[in-house]
Order: C-alpha cells, then structure tokens, then sequence
C-alpha cells in the first residue's frame, strides 16, 4: 500500500547536539536556552523581531489563545469561520469560550472571502477566523482592511503555511498567523506552534496566556492556562529548520513532476498548480466523484484522504451551532481528494498514482 502520508522528523544523530545541550544547560521548559534560539531563528526566517514572534504547545491552542489575545466583541461570542477546515478551527473557537458559525468558502481559492460574508452575520460576530486552505497564501492586505472597516478582530489558522507565509500576498501584519510544527505539517517539532503579529502587545498578551497569565512575576495578571513549548520539542524544530532548505527542495522537484504527470489527465484541476509555495498536500479536484476516485485507487494499493471530509459543520461535535448555506463547502466534499504526498515519495509511485486516477478519469471525462 502506497500511504497518503508518512511524517519523516529529524533522525537521532541530527537531535543529539540539541539534546546535549539540553543536558547541560538542566532548563526543560519556561523559555529556556533552546526555545530562545528557535524563536530568533523564526523571527528571522521571516524577517520580523523577537517580539513579533511566540511559540507555544500546539496550532489548536495556539488559535484559541490568539482569540483570547485580540480583544473579541465583548457583545457578541459568535466567531466566524468556515466550514471547509480541519477540526481544530471550531475546537480552537469554543476553547476561546465562543460559539462558531460555520460561513462558506470561495469556490476559487477554497477559503473565506471577506467581500462574501452577509453584513448581518458580520455585525452579529465576535471575530473571524479564516483558514489558509492546505498551506495556500492568503490575502491578508485584504483582510486586515476587513477588520478595520468593521472593528472586529481577525486570527490566521495557517496550520499548513510555514512556506507559505511572506510569498505572493501572504504579509504578516496585526492580524495573528497561527503555524502547526505537528509532525504532518511542512515544518515538524512533532507537537508545536509558531504565531506572528507584528503587534508586539498582541504576542506578549498571548505569551502571558500560555504562561499562566504571568507577566515577569509569578503573579497572575490575565486568566490564562499552560501552553508552554517545552525545551525538547524546540530541539526537534531547530533540526527541522536546520534541514528546511533541503526538505523544501526535495518537495519542490516532487511537486513539480506530479503537477507535469497530473496535467495529462482530462477534467481534473490541481489545488496550488503552478504557484511558489510548497505544502505537504496533493489535492486534486474531479468532475468524477471523489468517493469512488478514491474507492478504485486503494483497490490498486494507493492511499488516499478527504483531509476535510464534508466540513466541520457535519461533525457531530459541531451540529448544534449556526450554519449558513454552504453550496462549494458541499461541492468540495464530493469532488476533491488528497493524494499522497510525502518528501520520500519515489517516482516510481507517482507514476503509478497518476497512471491509476488516469484510468479512472479518463473515460468518465466530458
Ligand atoms: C493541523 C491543523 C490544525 C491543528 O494544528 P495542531 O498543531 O495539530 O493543533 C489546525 N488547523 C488546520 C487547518 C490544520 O491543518
């Protein structure tokens, strides 16, 4: 069986230095020598300060400690988000102790469009957060605008975007952009979370959260909780940037052959062809149904996954809150389906993938 996903974290020898130092330094957590390395790394990665920068324990946290950091309508505790995104999203808004609406998405971009949400459902809402859809750029000119014109706080689930972030009109303004490090994500501390603002007073209220609410003393100034990134996984996250360059280069070449091989097939489009970030997704839209795609490809031992199912607002976890209509959130559902994609991925199997949706797409297309 060709799996859909096989996560590839540094190996042992490239942790070791890192490990070490950690047993010499004897500081596990609280901010210690190696967390302070991985956040000046990440603010410069991304050309941003120290300050525009806080990491914490997980993206799921991390969001919901960004809603906590924005200063949400106090009249309203409907937060805005759409449908088509992982879990995480709706779970994040009701740790916030706010009530999602699940909002459909753009059919191009897969994603919230700010132009699309009903004037009523904006008035009503706490906040918004909008969903970066499988590591894409969002606009984020646009967005801050939005928030501004309408005086209500927006967060960036960019669970998938490491690479993402700074290309194409992905800038990094106020509004918080919340990354994953989990170990499926392009960049993997096996659990972790990096967020950006360059609100420096946004970061340091949500590193106040993750703290305990402690500012420089162990007094308690804000309501908070623990979600601290722990000195080890901070190792596990300095090796993966230490080998980001190659990960990013084997990911492109990879890419790049599946989109050449992909464009052979008539009546399928391929998410993020052709644009210059890299994701750890190969999502590809059908004019055929999705289920079956996926039905005669594992009888051919190639995994595949609907990463996004039908939308959040099918979970049963979520069926007792707002929904508004959400025709592409449903199309999406039934016409699209991830591929796998991985960096070790052999070319051998593309070929095989590809050969394999060629067969079922073909005779069915238009
Ligand atoms: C992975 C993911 C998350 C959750 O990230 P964790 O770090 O695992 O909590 C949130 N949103 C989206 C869109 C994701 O893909």
């Amino acid at each position: 069986m060709i799996p859909v996903f096989r996560p590839q974290l540094p190996k042992a020898a490239e942790l070791l230095p890192y490990l070490k130092r950690i047993d010499e330094a004897r500081w596990y957590s609280n901010f210690g020598p190696l967390h302070g390395e991985f956040r000046t790394r990440i603010a410069r990665h991304y050309g941003l300060g120290d300050d525009q920068v806080v990491l914490v324990s997980n993206a799921t946290v991390g969001i919901a400690l960004a809603l906590q950091a924005v200063a949400l309508k106090r009249s309203a505790h409907q937060c805005i988000c759409p449908s088509w995104t992982f879990a995480a999203t709706p779970h994040a808004i009701a740790l916030a102790g706010q009530s999602p609406v699940f909002a459909d998405v753009d059919a191009a971009t897969w994603t919230l469009d700010a132009d699309q949400l009903a004037e009523q459902d904006i008035r009503e809402a706490s906040g918004v957060v909008m969903v970066s859809p499988f590591g894409a750029p969002i606009d984020m000119t646009k967005w801050e605008r939005f928030a501004e014109r309408n005086g209500i706080p927006v967060v960036c689930d960019a669970a998938a975007s490491f690479d993402a972030i700074g290309r194409e009109e992905f800038r990094i303004g106020t509004i918080p952009i919340v990354i994953s490090l989990h170990a499926t994500k392009p960049l993997a501390a096996a659990e972790g979370c990096i967020i950006l603002c360059t609100d420096p007073d946004i970061i340091e209220r949500i590193r106040q959260i993750s703290n305990f609410g402690f500012s420089t003393t162990s007094v308690a100034q804000v309501l908070g909780t623990n979600a601290k990134l722990n000195e080890y996984n901070c190792a596990v996250g300095l090796a993966s940037l230490d080998a980001w360059p190659e990960t990013r280069e084997k990911l492109t070449a990879m890419r790049e052959y599946y989109w050449e091989r992909l464009d052979e097939i008539p009546g399928l489009k391929v998410f993020g062809r052709g644009r210059s970030y890299v994701s750890n997704y190969m999502i590809i839209e059908t004019e055929t149904d999705g289920y079956q795609l996926s039905n005669h490809l594992a009888q051919r031992g190639i995994e595949t996954r609907r990463w996004w199912r039908s939308g959040c607002h099918q979970h049963p976890a979520f069926t007792s809150f707002n929904v508004k209509p959400l025709p592409q959130t449903r199309r999406l559902g039934v016409h699209t389906l991830g591929l796998p994609f991985y960096s070790d991925l052999a070319k051998t199997d593309i070929d095989k993938i590809v050969d394999a949706v060629d067969e079922f797409c073909r005779p069915r297309a238009a």
